[in-house]
């Protein structure tokens, strides 16, 4: 990984309004991720690839990262700073609606994070559910959503997010297979571990 074309990335899609993830959020995720070496990560929403090349840091050895982004210019600008950092031997840059790639996705993945449109969270949960390895992650970043989520506010334009969001963490929270965290860090970060089965 080359450090330094790493800062000028993150810099870049500042200044371009790009949500990256949060220096605080992609801290709470390395604690989590580091100890875990995971060896396949999916990721829905890649943006301009600064959070894929985050991740690699945290891979196995011979470990990969799948991620999905649906608008071209942002594909194009991603796979550039994927070579720039010199990971492009460890993320593979998948074009296209994730609501129509995951249900061709066949891997099993350790980690699956979820951060691209809100209103589909409830969607993205039922694919992580279906392609996470019996001891997987699922990462959902943006889950209050500058507090609305938690609010009784209904009458912001982004309703259908809202909503959305609220029955991913319902189902996240009742789900007996998963264990979950919300952190208010960032702009709200869920975790939710698969439960060890007991016999
Ligand atoms: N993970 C990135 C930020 C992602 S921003 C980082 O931290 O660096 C969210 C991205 O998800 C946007 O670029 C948006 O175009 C993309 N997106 C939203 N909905 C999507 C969908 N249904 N399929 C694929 N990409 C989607
Ligand atoms: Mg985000």
């Amino acid at each position: 990984m080359n450090i330094k074309e790493l800062k000028n990335i993150k810099n870049e899609a500042l200044n371009q309004n790009i949500p990256i993830i949060m220096d605080d959020t992609l801290e709470v995720i390395r604690q989590i991720l580091l100890p875990k070496h995971p060896n396949r990560i999916l990721e829905i929403g890649t943006a301009v690839g600064y959070s894929a090349i985050c991740f690699t840091e945290f891979l196995e050895p011979h470990g990969l990262i799948d991620t999905i982004e649906r608008e071209e210019e942002r594909v194009n600008q991603a796979k550039e700073n994927i070579r720039r950092a010199e990971v492009e031997d460890r993320i593979n840059l998948l074009f296209g609606d994730a609501v129509e790639i995951l249900p061709t996705l066949e891997n099993e993945y350790d980690v699956v994070f979820i951060d691209a449109a809100k209103s589909k969270y409830p969607f993205f949960l039922n694919q992580a559910l279906r392609l996470l390895a019996d001891d997987g992650i699922i990462i959902a970043d943006n889950v209050l959503y500058k507090g609305y989520v938690m609010s009784d506010y209904n009458k912001h334009k982004q309703r259908t997010a809202v909503r959305n969001l609220r029955e991913f963490i319902k189902e996240i929270q009742e789900n007996p297979l998963l264990e979950t965290q919300i952190l208010e860090v960032g702009d709200g970060l869920a975790i939710s571990k698969i439960k060890a089965q007991e016999c």
